[in-house]
């Protein structure tokens, strides 16, 4: 999507801290860390939440998830949480599905 800042991203056209990138997923580390280790796990293809997963495009999400695994092991964190915010209300402030990961402190639950 054009006006997307993580297509853009995905494209390279805004530059980022770049973990990771095959032709489905780009992973890069969050520009506002709230972890020690903070990055983010992205579909190129546009899917604006978690709401719009479909079996359509669910493929690409399951391909997030084995990159989430191989960049922990990678990036040496076998201990990390996976957040996907869905909707303003459950924080999410960038309408691309995307997948948080964040390690290398201890984490409470529940999220506030
Ligand atoms: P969320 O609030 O769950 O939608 O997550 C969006 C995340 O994107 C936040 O943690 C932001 O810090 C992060 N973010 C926003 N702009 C950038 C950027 N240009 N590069 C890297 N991370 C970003």
């Amino acid at each position: 999507m054009s006006d997307c800042l993580f297509c853009k991203i995905a494209a390279g056209e805004i530059p980022s801290k770049k973990i990771y990138e095959d032709d489905l997923v780009f992973a890069f580390y969050d520009i506002d860390p709230q972890a020690p280790v903070h990055y983010l796990v992205i579909p190129k293809q546009h899917i604006p939440s978690c709401a719009a997963i479909t079996p359509e495009n669910s493929a690409v999400v399951a391909r997030c998830f084995e990159v989430i695994a191989s960049t922990a092991k990678q990036l040496g964190i076998s201990e990390f949480r996976v957040v996907s915010n869905c909707g303003k209300q459950a924080g999410q402030s960038v309408d691309h599905l995307h997948f948080h990961v964040l390690s290398g402190r201890d984490m409470t639950w529940p999220p506030g």
